[in-house]
């Protein structure tokens, strides 16, 4: 098999008995990306010699005897996440030569961990989308169907671990942006709780919804990149430790698997998901779950609440980029207003400034108290919902998307690319960790469905998730390549 094609713990194995070098490896990875990304435009950056760097220092370290669960495995990271010496792009032309002075906390953690990063993987700009088409340098395309999107806003990180660029890439997940993209691709995507994966370092969008975490090829090793990632840092105050987790580690499915079916989604699953998610529960109850049957009164404001919040928070974390401190800037305006008007007219894209400005009006005196507190009272409403459902189930089973991967050019009404995210926003207001997992097809494509967990619930998503993939073949369809 070619090397990059391994998942994490194939590799790990065969590192450690060094039948093969991380060097090998990643230099599968950047054959691969070579061979690929000119098409599929997965990646935005690919700092090869870097690299091959960190590889030959993991297999310094690997020869003394060191290991660990991600020493020597090569990986992508989504655009937005700042790496020193490397351009951060955020997908935005306002950031286009950008070259951050630090990195962020995870991939720190994972250079410590000896992880070998071969670059900065494409996404919607400022991680506004659902499909990778507002990114400025042009949307990532899907491996599956040349014709369609990978998802968004980690649609980059999504097409290059479904065409093996790499063992596994970083995303971030504000309202569905780790989920939704590794639904359309056919593969796994973690969404963690707010708080346990650190912030810092991860170019702000809705602070208060924000999470990073990985896609790849399993749930198993999906919970190996968590274990590396994950934990409190004290540059982001939001961050947390792993310690404590909502119940008590259990090995037996049957022993933890209460899963809720959501009643209020019913309306808004078309027949073939319907078909595909009816399909997902037989086989979990044939693992030993149980479904009951549960309610989510305010689950139906989710969308229009997140597209209240997101705005406001988003306006006021764009306003950094005004051409005075970094980024684009327009030097040939001669009064400040001016200035201000070219650089962040022509610096941000369209998605952007629609963001901005209905954020700006959500939070403007006079409609402050009837959008954006009335918005905050029902997510409070949504939290009160899953508090209480979670006191009788462990898990809620719902689909990671509304359909499988969307034509380019299919939806142009951004309330179109927003109601995308009907399964994702929730859990996201909620701060609750979920992991989307491959599934039976919808329309000949690939397909996931999301597990959603109470906060901190990983280890339990994880067992679930590990569980199912032991017993189904899904995870390990791959796209043939175009
Ligand atoms: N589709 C969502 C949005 O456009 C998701 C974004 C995200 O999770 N970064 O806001």
């Amino acid at each position: 098999m070619q090397l990059n094609k391994l998942t994490i713990a194939q590799a790990r194995e065969q590192l450690d008995k060094k039948e093969i070098s991380s060097q090998h490896l990643t230099q599968a990875c950047l054959k691969q990306i070579e061979k690929h990304n000119s098409q599929l435009k997965a990646c935005l950056t690919v700092s090869s010699d870097l690299a091959m760097s960190q590889a030959k220092e993991a297999d310094k370290r690997l020869k003394m005897g060191e290991t660990g669960p991600l020493l020597g495995i090569p990986y992508l990271a989504k655009d937005n996440l700042l790496t020193k010496d490397i351009k951060t792009t955020a997908g935005s032309k306002m950031l286009e030569n950008y070259i951050a002075p630090y990195s962020a906390t995870v991939v720190d953690k994972l250079e410590k961990a000896g992880a070998v990063l071969l670059g900065k993987t494409n996404l919607d700009e400022f991680a506004h989308g659902s499909s990778t088409e507002n990114s400025y340098f042009g949307p990532s395309i899907n491996p599956w169907d040349t014709n369609r999107v990978p998802g968004g806003s980690s649609g980059g990180s999504a097409s290059a671990v479904a065409s093996d660029m790499c063992l596994f890439a970083l995303g971030s997940d504000t309202g569905g942006s780790i989920r939704q993209p590794a639904s359309f691709c056919g593969i796994t995507g973690l969404k963690p709780s707010y708080g346990r994966v650190s912030r810092f370092g991860l170019i702000a969008m809705t602070s208060s919804t924000d999470v990073i975490g990985p896609l790849t090829k399993s749930a198993l090793d999906a919970e190996m990149v968590f274990s590396v990632i994950s934990g409190k840092d004290e540059k982001d105050s939001t961050s947390y430790d792993n310690l404590h987790s909502s119940r008590e580690f259990v090995s037996d499915i049957s022993k933890v698997s209460k899963i809720g079916w959501v009643k209020e989604h019913e309306k808004d699953l078309s027949p073939e998901v319907k078909e595909a998610l009816l399909k997902t529960r037989k086989k979990l109850e044939s693992l030993g779950a149980t479904f009951i049957d549960i309610s989510l009164p305010n689950i139906k404001y989710a969308v229009p609440v997140y597209y209240i919040i997101t705005p406001a928070e988003v306006s006021s974390n764009l306003a950094r980029f005004d051409g005075l401190r970094f980024g684009f800037s327009k030097s040939e305006a001669s009064n400040l207003k001016d200035y201000y008007l070219q650089t962040r007219g022509e610096g941000f894209g369209p998605e952007a400034k629609r963001r901005i400005m209905l954020g700006t009006y959500v939070l403007s005196a006079g409609y402050f108290d009837a959008y954006y507190l009335q918005a905050q009272r029902v997510r409070e409403n949504i939290i009160s919902d899953f508090d209480k459902v979670f006191s009788e189930v462990d898990l809620i089973l719902t689909p990671s998307a509304t359909g499988p991967a969307f034509r380019f050019g299919e939806k142009t009404n951004p309330l179109d690319m927003y109601i995308e995210d009907k399964f994702l926003a929730g859990p996201s207001l909620a701060g609750l960790p979920s992991i989307s997992l491959p599934t039976e097809t919808v329309k000949d494509l690939p397909f996931g469905f999301q597990l959603v967990g109470s906060k901190s619930g990983e280890d339990m998503i994880l067992k679930v998730a590990k569980s199912f993939q032991e017993n189904t073949n899904y995870h390990l369809e791959k796209p043939s390549l175009p």
